[in-house]
Order: structure tokens, then sequence, then C-alpha cells
């Protein structure tokens, strides 16, 4: 398996050379400035304590605070850390953010701990943490398996430490009644819905005749489905760790989120016939989401892929190998740190809100996000045609443009 942390180190390598930036920049950038290990002692139901290990990536300052968010997943490892607040920084470069990225995680499988053991830990993480996160320092958000509950319990302890005083401003992704944002839910499955739109209408792909397939049925994913089927997409098949529905007719998704959220998984739901999870992936569609975790289109799959556009709400989806294949078949890939840029934009928005206290309507941050999505695309689509590189080179051309800068004004290079 390809580790994240080489992915993007490729990446930021590849973009360097074809914008002939000086050695120093890919120098500075290629690793994190901080990475912190922390080992959380968790008092369990039973009475025993266990201790979790936990990390807190902090890729750069250079543009502004560290932002990113925390997972809770048994796979979790530092470098994949690492690599996930490295995409962070140039996800929030390209769609102009005064961010740059963090990312933590838990090795943990949050699904066999209780609520009670689910709340200590995630208040033992930030304890721990606490000194090194803050509002204008480096500010959480959710990802994998965590979700705006935890959030809650997360800015709580954290203003605990602060003497009490809240700090809505350190966590993003929170309740709305805790400081949280409209549309922030769906925001990264919004934008990336936007995302797809903008790249069909540029390959003159009509989406009212299309369609897609969602691989990981979580937040994104879930929510990604809901907004295509919206605009009239089919959505032919979705998968969750434990398994792939498929229906040649279109899956009913608001059928299948209920069943998902009865059941636990998408498997099993009725009028859908049982697929393989590579199976997934290779069906004929026009647009296919992943929207799962790391390493899933590799040079073994990428030959086979029959979508016209693949739009990676997950972060690092596909291999660097499988990306150079996609490009050789024309494959459009709509990268993560555009397509999936939706979440992290409307939790600036939900910072921005919190150091106002001033709370804005659905519509407005709708617009906004419909805004800000639509600039980024378009500028990163501008370097595409003007430099012939895949769009992921250009993503990171856009956001390497504006990192390169604040290096060059704070004579870091
Ligand atoms: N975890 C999300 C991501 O990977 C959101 C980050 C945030 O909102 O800060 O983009």
């Amino acid at each position: 398996m390809k580790n994240a942390l080489t992915m993007v180190q490729e990446q930021l390598q590849q973009a360097c050379t074809v914008m002939n930036l000086c050695e120093d920049v890919y120098e500075v950038l290629k690793l994190p400035q901080r990475c912190l290990q922390v080992s959380i002692p968790v008092k369990m139901d039973d009475g025993r304590t266990k201790t979790f290990v936990g990390y807190r990536s902090q890729h750069t300052d250079a543009l502004g605070p560290c932002k990113g968010g925390i997972r809770f997943h048994p796979d979790v490892t530092q470098e994949e850390v690492m690599a996930l607040s490295m995409w962070m920084t140039f996800k929030c470069g390209v769609v102009g953010l005064p961010y740059g990225g963090g990312k933590g995680g838990v090795v943990c499988d949050p699904r066999k701990l209780s609520q009670g053991e689910l709340e200590r830990l995630s208040r033992g993480y930030i304890r721990i943490l606490a000194r090194n996160l803050g509002a204008d320092q480096d500010i959480p958000a959710p990802d994998v398996y965590t979700d705006s509950q935890i959030m809650a319990w997360m800015m709580d302890e954290y203003s605990k430490s602060r003497a009490g005083i809240n700090q809505f401003g350190v966590i993003t992704g929170k309740p709305i009644i805790l400081g949280g944002s409209e549309g922030r839910d769906s925001a990264t499955a919004q934008g990336c819905a936007f995302a797809i739109r903008d790249a069909a209408r540029k390959l003159d792909i009509r989406l009212s005749q299309s369609t897609a397939v969602i691989q990981g049925f979580g937040n994104a994913g879930a929510h990604a489905a809901r907004l295509l089927a919206d605009w009239d997409v089919d959505i032919l098949a979705a998968s969750d760790s434990s398994g792939a529905v498929y229906s040649a007719n279109g899956l009913n998704v608001e059928e299948l989120i209920q069943h998902k959220d009865s059941t636990g998984s998408v498997k099993g739901f009725g009028g859908s016939e049982e697929i393989s999870s590579d199976e997934l992936l290779t069906l004929d569609c026009t647009i296919l989401v992943p929207a799962a975790l790391e390493n899933q289109i590799t040079e073994q799959n990428a030959a086979d892929i029959k979508a016209a556009i693949i739009a990676e709400a997950a972060n690092g989806p596909t291999t660097p190998e499988a990306d150079s294949i996609l490009y050789a078949r024309d494959i459009v890939v709509i990268p993560d740190i555009l397509a999936n840029a939706g979440g992290v934009i409307v939790s600036y928005y939900e910072w921005v809100q919190n150091q106002m206290g001033y709370y804005w309507s659905a519509e407005e941050v709708h617009k906004k996000l419909r805004t800000a999505m639509h600039e980024a695309f378009n500028a990163t689509w501008e370097m595409r045609e003007l430099k012939g590189v895949p769009l992921r080179t250009a993503a990171y051309m856009v956001s390497l443009d504006r990192l390169h800068e604040a290096l060059q004004l704070r004579s870091w290079i």
C-alpha cells in the first residue's frame, strides 16, 4: 500500500517542478513543522484504564493558524496524520483561506466504544493537547468517524482549560446551538457537488443524464449522493466498510440513508444487488465519488475505471501512479484539495462567525460557499489549460502561488 506521506510529497514535488520553484520551497514544505504524539489514558466502562495513542500534526502556519480535522480510526498512523495535515495546507491554499494545515488522529475503533468512553477519550485528547491548540493557533474539526457531538465535548474541555471561559473559536463543526454554522454538516458534499457541476459544464456533460457511484456512505458520501440525486443524477451504487449495493435503475437515496441509519450499513438494502467493493469502483458510470479513505484508486484498478469524472470527496484516494494512468485516459480527476474543500471553507465561516458573535443564515452560507468553490474551480481549470497539466497539479500550483509569496515575504526561503 502506498504511504500517504510519500504520495503528498510526490504531488508537491511535481507541482514545484512544473512551477520551476527553487528547491527551498519543497524543503520547507515537505514535512510538518510539528507533529505531536500523545498518550490518552481512558477509564473504560469495566473499570479498567486503557491508553490510546493520538497525534496532532501542524504542517505550516505560514498563512495563518493550522486547521484540520481529527479522525478516530483503528488504522491511524503518525505518517498518515502528517500527510493529511499537508493536504490541508494545500486545500486551504487553493481556496484562499488564511490558514495552514493541521490534522489529528486517535488510534481507536469508535464503533467499539460506549458513548461514555467516547466522551472521555475525546476530552482526554483535547486536555493533553490544549496548550498547542487555540483559535489563533490550531483549530480542529470533524474528520473520519468524528462528529458534532465530539466537537461539543472537545470545545467544552478546551474551555475548561481556559478558566471555563467559552472558547467557541477553538474548534469547528460544532452543533449549531454551541456556535456551529448553518450548512457545515453538508458542506464537504455541497462543495463537491458544486465542483462536479462546474466540471460537467466544462466537459459538456448533462447531469440530468448522468449516473454516479459513491464509495463511502459517511457524512461526505451520503450527502453527496443526496445532492446529486436532487440534480437528477442516478445513483447506481454506494458502499461502506461493510459492503456495497448496486441497482441498474438507481438507488433511492433517502431510503438508503434511512436503511443505513437503522441497520448501520448500506448492506441488505431492499431492491439492490450486492457487489464487491472492487467492482463498485470500476462500474460504468459518469461520476465516481471516492468518499472513504486513502489508497483506493491505484495502479491495480485505474485502467478499469469507466467514469468520466472522479470527484475526490475523500482525502488521498488516488495514488500518483493511478493519476498518471487516469490522465492518459482523459479521465478528469477533481482532486481532493479542491473537491472536498467545502468542509474547511464552511469551517472558516464558522470560525469567523465565532469571532464576530454574529451568525449567518443557511442561505448566506450556501451562497458564499458556492462563490468560493466556483472561483477556486475556475482558477484551477484555467491553470490546467494554461500549463497543460492535470487538475491536481493545477490545484497545487494555485495553492503554491499563495504559499510561495507568503514564504518569501516572511523570509522563510
Ligand atoms: N476534515 C475535513 C477535511 O479533511 C474538514 C477540516 C476542517 O473543517 O477544518 O477537509
